[in-house]
């Protein structure tokens, strides 16, 4: 049984969803699925570890919009290293 959520968060906001199309962090393209006029749960993020969320916001990142693979492995990189500090 596959549970659909009528309750579709934000999505309908055009401008925002071209912000959402570009990585917060480098700018670039972050190929969200959203960006593709695909369902979320296709995209990439939706598989991808996530450091934890005191992580994303001490990166100023709300989950208003996906950062790229790449940032997504740099953050990571860094927490692992401890070279981030978590507040
Ligand atoms: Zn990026
Ligand atoms: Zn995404």
């Amino acid at each position: 049984m596959n549970q659909i959520d009528v309750n579709n968060s934000g999505v309908e906001n055009d401008e925002q969803q071209t912000q959402s199309m570009l990585c917060p962090l480098c700018q670039t393209s972050n190929q969200c699925a959203l960006t593709t006029k695909q369902e979320i749960e296709n995209c990439w993020c939706k598989t991808a570890e996530f450091p934890p969320k005191s992580v994303l916001l001490a990166n100023k990142l709300d989950g208003s919009a996906c950062i790229c693979q790449d940032c997504l492995e740099r953050i990571k990189q860094e927490v692992a290293l401890g070279l981030k500090r978590i507040d």
